[in-house]
């Protein structure tokens, strides 16, 4: 019996190394990992850093995916994939070569001490908002509402959308 997947959101994020490269290859492993089809990509934004501010600029994105992993399969993944791009994890909020959190999981909520979704802090997070707003504005977040709406009530002072290379 095949299995129906779910849409997942992933955010993407990098700020050492060479970010530009490290998220272009979390899309594409995203894109093989098993059970999985990437469906969207949000452009790139370049983003302040939060919590522990001496640290480059952020590169954010976000995927869309649709998979039959379960959300904690999908985590392990996800893990797998920022350790294979040279992911240490040092303190809280410190500089990382490739982060890759779950969003949003179809309309799971999910309160595990490893794995909390919707992510716990992706309503104040204009990195995680708008990317998800450019390719999801009519998404629900389970107890929240829709996508486009909660996007717009994020502070976003301090992020700017990339041009996309010329084709
Ligand atoms: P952060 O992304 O918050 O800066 P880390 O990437 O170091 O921090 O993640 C720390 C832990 O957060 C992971 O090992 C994972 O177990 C946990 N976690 C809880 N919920 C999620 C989620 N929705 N997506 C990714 N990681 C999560
Ligand atoms: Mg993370």
């Amino acid at each position: 019996m095949t299995q129906a997947p779910s849409t997942a959101c992933i955010a993407l994020g990098a700020n050492i190394g060479e970010p530009l490269r490290q998220i272009e290859a979390g899309f594409n492993a995203l894109a093989a990992l098993p059970g999985t089809r990437l469906t969207a990509r949000s452009s790139l934004y370049r983003s302040a850093p939060v919590g522990y501010t001496d640290q480059p600029d952020f590169i954010n994105a976000v995927a869309l995916i649709d998979t039959t992993l379960e959300p904690h399969a999908l985590l392990e993944a996800l893990l797998e994939i920022e350790r294979v791009n040279g992911r240490v994890r040092e303190f809280p909020n410190a500089p990382r070569t490739l982060d890759l959190d779950i969003v949003l999981y179809g309309d799971m909520v999910i309160h595990d001490p490893g794995l909390t979704i919707p992510h716990a802090r992706m309503l104040e997070r204009a990195f995680v908002m708008l990317p998800l707003a450019e390719i999801a504005p009519d998404m629900q977040v389970p107890g929240q509402g829709r996508v486009s709406e909660l996007a717009a009530r994020v502070d976003a002072d301090s992020i700017a959308q990339l041009q996309r290379m010329p084709a």
